[in-house]
């Protein structure tokens, strides 16, 4: 699986018209879910290994267009993930007191401890995104964060953390046919709103700031990955496969035991 070629090299310039959003590999789709069944399963052996090392953090960022595939991505890839190591944290609307504040302020908290994995779904880049498409703060003001988010991403970085990022990317009538659903299916009402529509106006512009993200802030220790994302299973898979690339480079192991216990017998 050849995942490097859906990183964002640090220096090249991303053109999203270019990432085709149903690339699939050139696998087949039952080969491709039995791949991803033994990623995950490797996900949880890893994760599980993480957790008991203690010595390090894992963070993931998802990204995505409204109907993106943020929560299945999350219900996928970590299925078979001991809940116990793991947090996730959606970051909606702020609230009054987080706005008040600076926007990094709501995010540090949620940063993974020693031994997490930490999950965002949706994260600190909102602030150049929907923040951007609908000038909520000036160009002056946002501008400035690709920086900051850069410098801070690379402080949790030096204080142990390992950092990924996977921007969803799917195809204007993929994003259509979603919200047609949400529409339909009674199942799915509760996941749209009519302000989708509306958002869904703003198409290329959510477009051209998804690029300058993924251009301005993919750096070596912090990669942004484009993630063809019109199928669910490729998109599973290959976001499973960087997580379990990024752990097994990380060298973890079990805490030596407590000494003298070899030969203990217990009563
Ligand atoms: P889905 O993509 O599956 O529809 P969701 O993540 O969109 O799920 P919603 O509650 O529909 O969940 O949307 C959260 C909303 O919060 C989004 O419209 C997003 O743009 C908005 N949001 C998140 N962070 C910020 C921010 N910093 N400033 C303004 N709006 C934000
Ligand atoms: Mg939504």
């Amino acid at each position: 699986m050849d995942t490097d070629r859906y990183r964002v090299k640090p220096g090249s310039k991303v053109g999203l018209a270019a990432w085709d959003p149903a690339d699939d590999g050139g696998l087949d789709k039952v080969d491709g879910q039995a791949q991803l069944e033994k990623e995950r399963f490797e996900l949880a052996r890893l994760q599980e290994l993480l957790y008991a090392d203690g010595r390090h953090k894992l963070l993931v960022v998802l990204q995505a267009i409204d109907a993106g595939g943020k929560d299945g991505t999350i219900r996928s890839v970590f299925e078979r993930v001991n809940p116990q190591g793991v947090e996730v944290t959606s970051f909606k609307r702020p609230t009054d007191v987080e706005v008040a504040h600076d926007y990094l302020w709501r995010v540090h908290q949620h940063v993974p401890r020693s031994g997490i994995l930490s999950i965002f779904n949706r994260s600190h880049y909102e602030d150049v995104l929907v923040v951007r498409v609908h000038g909520l703060v000036p160009k002056a003001q946002w501008s400035k964060r690709y920086g900051h988010i850069k410098a801070f991403e690379q402080m949790l970085i030096d204080e142990g953390t390992t950092v990924r990022k996977f921007l969803l990317h799917i195809s204007k009538e993929e994003q259509r046919v979603r919200q047609q659903e949400r529409i339909d299916d009674p199942s799915k009402n509760w996941k749209f709103a009519k302000a989708d529509l509306e958002e869904r106006k703003h198409w290329d512009a959510y477009q051209a700031a998804f690029e300058d993200m993924v251009t301005k802030t993919s750096t070596a220790a912090s990669p942004w990955y484009v993630i063809p994302a019109n199928r669910n299973w490729y998109r599973n898979l290959l976001v499973t496969t960087v997580l379990n690339e990024a752990l097994r480079g990380l060298g973890l192991r079990y805490p030596p035991p407590e000494e003298g216990i070899a030969g203990l017998v217990v009563n």
